[in-house]
């Protein structure tokens, strides 16, 4: 069988809709098509040494964690967070530290690694829950709700691990949390 069904189509370079005739097109022209590859094929460079960087910034980290006691600086590199932040989970209690007087703060290493031990077991749990869609906003539901940005939004939902359902093309986040997170 065959039709002349005529698919618009938004290209995925330059977003102008266009005519297609397969609906897997992805863009509107061999110029776009080569330049997106181009792109795709720069990205990966980019990525490539973006791990090259970090793999020589990853050194000093592994020579923290050959060690038994950590300063309060050294917690806030192994932790990636200032060091301000790591003197407040001590003092939230969030990490066990011992002052050994003025200044004289040390964490055990082991310490800090069983802090990961407990909150990777967090997004599992996370994972059991069920949301109902009723119970939900869509994002820009949410973005309204908050007058937050896009990218604010996507920011707390990463840190906060908040979970997102997919239906179709809409997003979905559970109001309970967003609210209890944003409010
Ligand atoms: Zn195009």
């Amino acid at each position: 069988m065959s039709t002349n069904i005529r698919i618009q189509r938004v290209c995925q370079y330059c977003g102008t809709t266009f005519t297609a005739k397969t609906t897997t097109t992805a863009y509107c022209s061999h110029k776009c098509n080569s330049r997106a590859y181009k792109e795709k094929v720069k990205e990966k460079k980019i990525e490539k040494s973006n791990k090259e960087t970090l793999e020589v910034k990853v050194k000093p980290i592994e020579v923290l964690k050959a060690k038994e006691f950590l300063t309060v600086k050294e917690v806030a590199s192994l932790l990636n967070c200032s060091v301000r932040s790591a003197y407040y989970y001590i003092e939230t209690g969030k990490i066990k530290a011992v002052n050994l007087g003025q200044r004289v703060t040390r964490v055990r290493r082991v310490d800090i690694d069983k802090l990961f031990e407990s909150t990777e077991a967090q997004p599992e749990e996370k994972k059991e829950q069920h949301f109902e869609l009723s119970e939900c906003y869509t994002i820009s539901e949410t973005l309204e709700k908050f007058s937050i940005s896009e990218k604010a939004l996507y920011e707390v939902i990463k840190r906060n691990k908040i979970p997102k359902i997919k239906q179709g093309k809409f997003s979905y986040i559970p109001k309970s949390i967003i609210e209890s997170v944003l409010s």
